[in-house]
């Protein structure tokens, strides 16, 4: 049973991976006891599905894990972050958003607990390209009644501050998909009735995620990369 494991959802961002794991890797190694990092990397072929890639890592550490983090390659938490926000509690009732955009979503990085992202079956699997993933999450939370503790002290809306070092977005995702994906989960969400959104929750997620794990290996004595077709 570990208590954390931290999910980086990736594909082609080497540059930001070397970093991560010569300067965060050995703080989470000095602050947090009995934790495993893991790289989801998904397979050339399809637009990225940041969604799907992190439900991977939640199903690969199903009952094995007391919380989850999802965790973007980009950005890095400083030591003072990590002591004050990481190691913190999170009880099932809430979601602690560690660096989250000030809209109301929960990307970026985020602390849950195990239960908590099951309960709400994850993201959905087919939010392909640049596209509000995010916001989906965040959806499907409120609709559970789970409360996002927002920490406004690690975002200041720079690059870098006390607590936080995030490096230039990339801004590679393809957004053909983001209007449709932009009116889904700000809009047409909002319209339907509970059980209509509870229907929604439930088509698509967890509960039926398929994936095929092409490569399993160890990079680093705490970071697992988990290559996958999805
Ligand atoms: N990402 C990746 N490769 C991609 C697109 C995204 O590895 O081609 C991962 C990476 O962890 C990145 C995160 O998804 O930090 C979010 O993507 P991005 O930083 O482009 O989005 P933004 O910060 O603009 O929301
Ligand atoms: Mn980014």
């Amino acid at each position: 049973m570990y208590e954390n494991i931290i999910i980086i959802p990736y594909r082609h961002r080497e540059a930001h991976l070397d970093y991560f794991i010569k300067h965060t890797v050995p703080l989470f190694q000095k602050y947090l006891p009995n934790t495993k990092v893991v790289v989801v990397e998904q397979n050339d072929g399809k637009l990225f599905n940041r969604g799907a890639v992190l439900n991977v890592g939640f199903k690969e550490y199903q009952n094995k894990t007391k919380y989850f983090f999802t965790h973007d390659v980009d950005i890095n938490p400083t030591e003072k972050c990590i002591k004050e926000y990481y190691v913190k509690e999170v009880d099932e009732e809430n979601i602690m958003g560690i660096y989250t955009s000030k809209h109301n979503t929960l990307g970026g990085i985020i602390k849950i607990n195990e239960s908590t992202i099951h309960k709400i079956n994850g993201f959905p699997n087919d939010i392909w390209g640049w596209g509000n993933e995010d916001k989906s999450l965040q959806n499907r939370a409120e609709f559970y009644n789970i409360k996002k503790i927002t920490n406004m002290e690690t975002f200041k809306d720079s690059e870098s501050n006390e607590y936080i070092l995030r490096f230039n977005d990339v801004d590679d995702r393809d957004k053909s998909n983001i209007n449709q994906n932009w009116y889904n989960n700000y809009v047409l969400f909002n319209k339907l009735n509970n059980e209509q959104k509870k229907k929604l929750i439930m088509s698509s997620g967890l509960n039926n995620l398929e994936y095929t794990v092409i490569e399993r290996k160890m990079i680093h004595d705490i970071v697992e990369l988990i290559k996958v077709d999805i």
